[in-house]
């Protein structure tokens, strides 16, 4: 049983209100923050309401899903978020249009390579384990610089900006630090104009934490929950 489209679109309205009181909060505009709809475990007859409803950007954790559902939604950009193995690149690399996870350079090689052999150049985002947490995937604070550095010498990756999975907490006003914290950093890179290197996205906040990560700066925010409800990883 999967949830139905009138409380995706309910829930969608709850998030654009949510939406616009950070960004009123914060002095932006709605139209330069990205709500990406986080589609794992959904089933596509889901997926195409909330397509409905206007969210055509989707994110997956893992390429086998983003294959399967590939064909059967028209009309929407996949972008993979969750880490990837680099025997996976080949499933996506023409599939995604912008890749969250990047977080070795074993993996940016792969990236490129398969890039080149499609003739194209692949958009990704360097992704920093912004609380040094053991669980999690990501560059950690103090090599980010060196490590941009370093994939910016591929010709067929452009690292446009940076993304992190904040910690999960009761209270989202404690990601608030990690938030800004990544704003410095991603402000640092993009005044250092690496060759390459286009910072244009800040990618951070999920369902617990999207308008305190507006507030700080993000704008691509990550929202599965929120919209489909619970998700039922036995289905
Ligand atoms: C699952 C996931 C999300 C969405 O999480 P919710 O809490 O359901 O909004 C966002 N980003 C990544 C990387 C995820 O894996």
């Amino acid at each position: 049983m999967g949830v139905d489209s009138v409380n995706i679109e309910a829930n969608l309205k709850q998030i654009e209100d949510n939406i616009q009181r950070a960004v009123t909060k914060s002095g932006r505009k709605r139209e330069d923050i990205l709500l990406l709809a986080v589609t794992k475990t959904i089933d596509v007859e889901n997926i195409k309401v909330a397509v409905n409803l206007g969210l055509k950007d989707l994110g997956e954790n893992k390429p086998q899903e983003i294959n399967s559902k590939y064909f059967e939604i028209d009309g929407v950009r996949w972008h993979q978020i969750g880490h990837l193995q680099t025997n996976k690149v080949k499933y996506i690399i023409d599939k995604v249009c912008l890749i969250h996870s990047l977080d070795s350079v074993k993996l940016a090689e792969e990236i490129d390579k398969r890039a080149k052999s499609k003739g194209l150049t692949m958009e990704v985002l360097v992704e920093i384990n912004i609380a040094n947490e053991e669980s999690k995937h990501g560059i950690s604070i103090n090599e980010v610089d060196s490590f941009i550095k370093e994939v910016s010498k591929f010709d067929n990756i452009r690292v446009v900006g940076l993304m992190c999975v904040a910690p999960f907490v009761e209270n989202p006003e404690e990601n608030r630090k990690y938030f800004e914290k990544m704003r410095k950093i991603y402000v640092d890179i993009k005044e250092k104009n690496y060759n390459n290197i286009n910072m244009k996205y800040l990618s951070m906040g999920m369902t617990n934490d999207y308008e305190v990560a507006i507030e700080e700066g993000a704008n691509i925010v990550r929202v599965g929950t929120g919209l489909f409800g619970e998700r039922d990883y036995n289905k």
